[in-house]
């Protein structure tokens, strides 16, 4: 089955095509990182104008990389939610239309699944597995007993991960989105700072970050009022190994508490350089016959291949979608 797929839902404008849930034969994305910028952040009204302006010509794009025409396609996927609904709703009409003209079969998929179906662009998905999911809105663990079946064990109940990153980043004036550039500082400074590690020793999966995120903002405040000097590259590293000690050590525990045989890093943060090491050795050390699947950085943040990834098993499910989709900007797992 080959699969037309389009996501939309922020800030990034992709188009791909995907072969049988586990071959990428093109993958667009346009990102519009340059014109958020100098916001400090992604402007809906924006990020919908260039998706509109975006929208046609990646697609056209991905179906000649992929040396396809519509006709070869199988079906046409798109993530419904969650996600700016203005942004989404540019993706939802333009695969609307597609499937309509063309005759092919519409399929809905969810943003977060697509996040952790981009492993099966890697290494083909073994249940039950366990995903922790990483990204700008989300931070969740998210067990999977077979295919197509998520339960949200843990999750955060306040700021996701990315967001923090972002916010942290914004207060040092590190360009938008800070995530990136945080984690480069990280590994040039020392952890001089001991920040706060919330839940770590609470008897279940959830996260927060908020907590932390005050904490760093705080310091940084502090300081400044002061006229001490502080440096943003041992800020940065600090405020790391807080995050990722978490991230690590919950999911590492829920790992030995579920039954699984893989373990998936998924989202936008997933790109992190410290969590992916630290992640790799604590499987490494803790976890015998786990397979761990961590993503390549290309298909870390947000990408249409994800999305045809995970449109695979509800088209073999014939799982379709009415042309009378719309999309859903709080659509759950
Ligand atoms: P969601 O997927 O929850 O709907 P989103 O799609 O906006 O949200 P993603 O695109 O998946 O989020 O991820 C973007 C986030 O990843 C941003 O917060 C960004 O700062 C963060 N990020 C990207 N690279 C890194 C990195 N190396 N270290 C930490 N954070 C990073
Ligand atoms: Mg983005
Ligand atoms: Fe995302």
């Amino acid at each position: 089955g080959l699969i037309l797929a389009i996501e939309s839902s922020c800030d990034e404008t992709s188009a791909a095509v995907i072969k049988n849930g586990d071959t990428i034969l093109s993958n667009i994305v346009a990102s519009q990182i340059k014109s958020h910028m100098r916001f400090g952040g992604v402007v809906p009204e924006v990020a919908s104008r260039h998706h509109v302006e975006q929208i046609t010509q990646i697609v056209e794009a991905s179906l000649e990389k992929a040396r396809v025409t519509m006709e070869d396609i199988d079906a046409v996927a798109v993530t419904e939610g969650p996600g700016l609904v203005g942004s989404l709703l540019i993706g939802v009409s333009a695969a609307k239309a597609l499937a309509f003209a063309n005759s092919k079969p519409l399929i809905a998929t969810n943003h977060i699944a697509g996040h952790i179906y981009a492993n099966q662009l890697v290494q083909p998905l073994q249940f039950p597995l366990l995903a922790l999911v990483v990204s700008g809105g989300h931070t969740e663990l998210v067990y999977m007993p077979e295919d197509g079946v998520f339960e949200t064990i843990g999750e955060t109940r306040d700021d996701a991960a990315g967001e923090a990153y972002d916010k942290i980043g914004r207060v040092l004036g590190l360009p938008y989105p800070g995530g990136k550039v945080l984690d480069e500082m990280a590994h040039e400074g020392k952890e001089t700072l001991n920040f706060p590690r919330a839940m770590l020793q609470e008897d279940n999966y959830d996260f927060s970050f908020s907590g932390l995120k005050s904490a760093v903002i705080n310091t940084i405040h502090n300081a400044r009022q002061k006229g001490d000097d502080i440096d943003p590259y041992d800020i940065a590293a600090s405020f790391q190994a807080a995050v990722v000690e978490v991230l690590v050590a919950k999911t590492i525990r829920a790992a030995k508490e579920k039954p699984i045989k893989q373990l998936l890093l998924a989202g936008g943060v997933a790109a992190n350089k410290g969590l992916r090491e630290a992640l790799r050795n604590a499987v490494a050390k803790e976890l015998d016959e786990v397979e761990l699947i961590i993503p390549p950085l290309s298909l870390c943040g947000d990408n249409a291949a994800m999305i045809g990834a995970a449109a695979y098993s509800q088209y073999q499910n014939q799982d379709f979608a009415q042309l009378s989709l719309n999309a859903r900007p709080g659509l759950l797992l």
